[in-house]
């Protein structure tokens, strides 16, 4: 099964692709934590990616498009994956459907992990990151066990950079341009679900799991 989980920054992607990918045993892609591992493995691709990300971009699909097809080439990817943070523009989405076509493959399901933008400054000024394991918790809606301490690695907990309320505004102007449109590109191929991601984050996989069927 391959799936794109589309929503706005901080609507619950990672957290639902995660369980997805737990469930149906197909690796979880995010764009973002394989920027993230690059940039602190400090590689090129990871200098390049940093600025943008800093500043609440998007990193350019020239750098983005290819390094996502060379992730779902690996065998790994061979009976599906679920994708998180990508694509985030139509030619990352038209890229992505060409490489597929070229093998005579396909995408299953886009699914709409739906948040409004007000919800979304309170979820991402509580997110805690791992740094170690890339983990995600938020302070009231999925704390940890120990304040500031992954539950699975034992490391430290941090407040992404690009979390802060003044990147968070850059990034919800970002996906209303630039992201959103896909939805109705989803629309178009047939394959968007919508779920309501308001709800409480179990709640919100029972619907995925109910569109993905067990
Ligand atoms: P995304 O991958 O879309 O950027 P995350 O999955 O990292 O978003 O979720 C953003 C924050 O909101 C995290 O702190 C996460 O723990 C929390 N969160 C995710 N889903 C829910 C939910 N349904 N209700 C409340 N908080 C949630
Ligand atoms: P995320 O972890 O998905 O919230 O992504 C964090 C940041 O990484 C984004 O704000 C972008 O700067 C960059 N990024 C992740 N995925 C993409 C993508 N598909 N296209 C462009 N930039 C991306």
């Amino acid at each position: 099964m391959k799936i794109i989980m589309l929503g706005a920054p901080g609507a619950g992607k990672g957290t639902q692709a995660k369980k997805i990918a737990g469930r149906y045993r197909i690796p979880h892609i995010s764009t973002g934590d394989i920027f993230r591992a690059n940039i602190k493995g400090g590689t090129e691709l990871g200098m390049k990616a940093k600025a943008y990300m800093d500043q609440g971009q998007l990193v350019p699909d020239d750098v983005t498009i290819g390094m996502l097809l060379d992730r779902i080439s690996e065998p790994d990817c061979a009976d599906g994956y679920v994708l998180d943070g990508f694509p985030r523009t139509i030619p990352q989405a038209e890229s992505l459907k060409a490489a597929l076509e070229k093998r005579g493959e396909k995408m299953d399901y886009a699914i709409d992990v739906d948040v409004p933008d007000e919800a979304i400054v309170t979820r991402m000024g509580g997110r805690r990151a791992c740094v170690s394991c890339g983990a995600t918790y938020h302070i009231v809606f999925n704390p940890t066990k120990q304040e500031g301490i992954c539950d699975a690695c034992g490391e430290k907990l941090v407040l992404r950079d690009d979390d802060k309320p003044e990147t968070v505004q850059n990034r919800l102007g970002v996906y209303h341009d630039q992201t959103q449109p896909l939805i109705e590109y989803y629309r178009n191929e047939g394959i968007l679900r919508t779920v309501d991601g308001t709800k409480d984050l179990n709640e919100v996989f029972e619907d995925i799991i109910n569109v993905l069927g067990a």
